[in-house]
């Protein structure tokens, strides 16, 4: 394991000002396996009367995916889903075809800490009924003495529940202690260590929460020395076969495909139906940056 490469998460801003660091899609990796968005938000402490805030809006051939590691946030859609996502609780929200929704920290939540993910759906999943699934039974168990969380795909002999449409992995890893653990890899897969507190050491080399470090496809190993109190991430997949399109909240194939979507949008066309929060803002995309065929 010697290509390890350092991706530096840049600042980006979601629903009315809140802060946070975007490591996926970059100019020097675009996706990981089929993860092609990673955001890491937080640890924040809202003042008073504040909170995370993201308005109505739509998605298109990905799903999104909630690891929440402190706060609790509300979970709205227009499939008629009402769900408060706690730590330790995984939401997958599979758009395919069409939803839209909206996330807010609750009144009583002062402090948020959260992975936002999505995952890009293959063509032939694309357009599939969307689907909202909120996972409270994660497997937890300890190994050389890290506390190993299965969000999704395999490992160790354990399957996550989690539905996915290509071959991926998410796994948690905390330490209370500084501990050395070596994971096994799948050599088909391309991974990312993501620290989301603490720092760590892979194969001798140092990263904090700054820095995602990716593992190129080939590896059957790696090293994770987690510094005492270290909680990281790290996901992986097969190497996406097809290039895809990202544009605002929609994952496509097509720019026509895309364009059409934002313009039903726009429309409060019946695609991506309504969200039962009467008091919910409903986001404007920008606009598009192509001309229609
Ligand atoms: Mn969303």
């Amino acid at each position: 394991m010697n290509q390890i490469k350092r991706i530096p998460g840049r600042q980006a801003e979601i629903g009315e000002g809140m802060a946070l660091l975007r490591f996926l899609p970059q100019r020097q990796q675009r996706m990981i396996g089929a993860w092609c968005f990673l955001d890491h938000a937080g640890p924040v402490e809202f003042a008073a009367g504040h909170g995370m805030r993201v308005g109505a809006h739509p998605h298109i051939g990905l799903q999104t995916f909630t690891w929440m590691l402190e706060g609790e946030v509300m979970h709205t859609d227009s499939l008629g889903n009402q769900q408060i996502i706690r730590p330790g609780q995984v939401n997958l929200m599979t758009a395919g075809y069409g939803i839209s929704h909206t996330e807010d920290s609750l009144p009583a939540s002062q402090r948020l800490h959260a992975a936002q993910l999505w995952i890009a759906l293959p063509p032939e999943f694309s357009a599939i009924a969307p689907a909202f699934a909120h996972h409270a039974d994660i497997a937890v168990w300890q190994e050389q003495e890290v506390q190993l969380s299965l969000l999704v795909g395999e490992y160790g002999g354990r399957t996550s529940t989690c539905r996915v449409y290509s071959p991926l992995l998410a796994l948690d890893l905390k330490a209370a202690q500084a501990q050395t653990i070596r994971l096994n890899l799948v050599p088909a897969f391309e991974y990312g260590v993501l620290v989301l507190k603490g720092s760590m050491q892979i194969e001798n080399q140092t990263f904090d929460e700054t820095e995602l470090a990716y593992l190129p496809v080939g590896g059957q190993e790696v090293k994770l020395s987690l510094a005492a109190g270290t909680q990281v991430l790290l996901i992986g997949g097969e190497p996406f076969a097809q290039p895809i399109l990202m544009w605002w909240n929609f994952v496509g194939y097509s720019k026509h495909e895309i364009a059409q979507a934002q313009h039903q949008w726009e429309a409060g066309a019946e695609r991506f139906g309504s969200v039962a929060k009467p008091d919910a803002r409903r986001l404007v995309a920008p606009a598009l940056l192509w001309r229609e065929e």
